[in-house]
Parts: structure tokens; C-alpha cells; sequence
């Protein structure tokens, strides 16, 4: 493992989707478990609806979906898992997305973002220590700079893409996303965060050219936060792709991975499945 830090300059199935109803009981509570172990807990940063053709290509409709972020509450502090799309989108998507607000309707309210959604959690975003951003696109790392004193943790082939401009144009960066000078931990395949095995990323490139999935261990078992590596419930059962792709070949070899970590007991959090969503407890609710 080569771990590189760096500061920027500038600027499976029916039966698990049952077995999540009425899993998420506990309110969240630092102090409510005396056991050592990790928590996960889910938030939704808004809403955005698009050609469902983006997320399963050649399929024709509309689809509504969400915009998730995680908190993983640690023994050794809280991490987030992506940070959601920036306020500003609240209010004038065409100002912050450019030409990517003609692709979407922004359904994004005031208390939704990820200042707001911790907040409601009595956590103070400046007390967040570790951003994991799977990828640089906006409704992932969009809330970044409401994170201010977190360090971001990367694939360095992600990052590197989000810093040349041939590849930020080619998937549809914009630095004024990422680049608010946090610390940037760039990281190689997987990367287990305290060094316990609880907290790992798991590169699932093709969507972009460094994308990262997260395998959380809770008491219950290993959850992946699959993110775009996997939009939709359909895409991992059907290798079901969508029309823009960075990589198809990285993206299908993603999805067998995923395949492989769900063979071996790991439950898949799709990254914009809005009926998978719906079953999914929201903090303060926790993830069993
Ligand atoms: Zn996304």
C-alpha cells in the first residue's frame, strides 16, 4: 500500500429487502450500546430525476432517485461515506451544475445537505474527521466543502482524473465540487481506514476512472456501499449498464466483484435504487 498525502493548492434479493424492514430501531446514540463496534447510518441529500437510459442504458422512462451519504460512527470518530450535492443546487442548479442541470431535475430542499442532515444528529461538521468520496461527480462530493477539517480519502486514480482537464470534461467534473483545499489521502485498491478490517475501500472502477465502493462491518455483517459502481438493484442482477460509462469492461468487472462479495454474505447498498431506498432506515435510525 502507497499511500500518498497530498494538499491541493487552490482553491440480493426479496429476501434482504424485507429482512431491512424494521431492522433500524435503535435512535442514534453514541453512548445508547456498550459494545466496541461500528455504526452505520443512512441520510438522504435530496432527490434529482433524470432519463432512467443514464442509469440502465436503452431502458425508456423516468426515474426518481436519491442522493445518499452515510455516516459510520467508529471508536475512533465519525466518517462519512460521500457528502451529497452543494446547497447552491437548492437554489439555482443551472449556476452551480452548468450544463449538467439540463440532464436533471434537482428535487434538493434547505435542511437535506449534509451540514443540515448532521446537524440533526447533533454532530458538528467540523468535528468530521474522514470524508470517503467514491468518486468526484457532484452529488457525491458536492458537500465536501461543508466538511471543512475532514481529510479525503480517494483512489489516486480518481483523483489524478479530477485534476486533468481532457478527463474532468470527458466525465463531467467540476472542481468547484472537490477543490477546497482538504487534506487528500490517495489511496490504491483497497484501504482499510483504522487498520481493524471495519471500514475498507474497495476499488470498483469503470463508472469513473477510480471509483471506490466501501465494505462497512457491522455486528450483523459486511454491508457494501456499492455508489455508482452499481445504480440499481437491476444493474447488478442484469449487468445492466449505463449509457455513460468511463470503462464498460472496468464497470462489468466491478459488478462481478460485487457479485463475489454478495456470494460470500455481504448485503449491496445500490447507489440510486429509489425502491431499494425505501427500505432503508434513515438516521437517526441505525443500519443493522
Ligand atoms: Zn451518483
Amino acid at each position: 500500500m502507497d499511500d500518498r498525502w497530498s494538499r491541493i493548492s487552490s482553491t440480493n434479493n426479496q429476501v434482504w429487502w424485507e429482512s431491512l424492514s424494521g431492522v433500524g430501531e435503535r435512535r442514534f446514540g453514541r453512548s445508547a450500546s456498550s459494545k466496541n463496534t461500528v455504526k452505520l447510518y443512512a441520510m438522504t441529500c435530496g432527490w434529482l430525476s433524470a432519463d432512467i437510459g443514464m442509469m440502465l442504458g436503452r431502458a425508456e422512462g423516468h426515474i426518481h432517485f436519491p442522493i445518499p451519504a452515510y455516516l459510520i460512527e467508529h471508536p475512533k470518530g465519525c466518517v462519512l461515506f460521500d457528502t451529497g450535492m452543494h446547497p447552491d443546487c437548492q437554489h439555482d442548479p443551472h449556476q452551480r451544475l452548468g450544463e449538467m442541470a439540463n440532464m436533471f431535475h434537482v428535487d434538493f430542499r434547505p435542511g437535506e445537505e449534509i451540514k443540515s442532515r448532521l446537524e440533526q444528529l447533533d454532530i458538528d461538521p467540523a468535528s468530521i474527521k474522514h470524508v470517503i468520496n467514491s468518486h468526484l461527480h457532484f452529488d457525491h462530493t458536492g458537500g465536501n466543502e461543508l466538511v471543512p477539517n475532514a481529510k479525503i480519502i480517494i483512489q489516486r486514480r480518481e483523483w489524478e482524473a479530477g485534476r486533468i482537464p481532457e478527463l474532468m470534461e470527458a466525465n463531467g467534473y467540476n472542481a468547484t465540487d472537490y477543490d477546497h483545499g482538504h487534506l487528500i489521502q490517495q489511496v490504491e485498491g483497497e484501504y482499510d481506514l483504522f487498520d481493524d478490517g471495519s471500514i475498507v475501500t474497495i476499488p470498483t472502477f469503470g463508472h469513473t476512472p477510480g471509483h471506490q465502493s466501501l465494505r462497512v462491518s457491522l455486528d450483523g455483517g459486511d454491508i457494501i456501499l456499492a455508489a455508482d459502481a452499481c445504480y440499481l438493484r437491476e444493474t447488478i442482477e442484469d449487468l445492466h449498464l449505463p449509457k455513460l460509462v468511463y470503462s464498460r469492461e472496468e464497470m462489468i468487472e466491478s459488478l462481478l466483484t460485487l457479485r463475489r462479495l454478495r456470494s460470500r454474505g455481504a448485503r449491496i447498498f445500490y447507489g440510486h435504487d429509489p425502491r431499494f431506498w425505501k427500505q432503508v432506515p434513515q438516521a437517526p435510525l441505525e443500519i443493522k
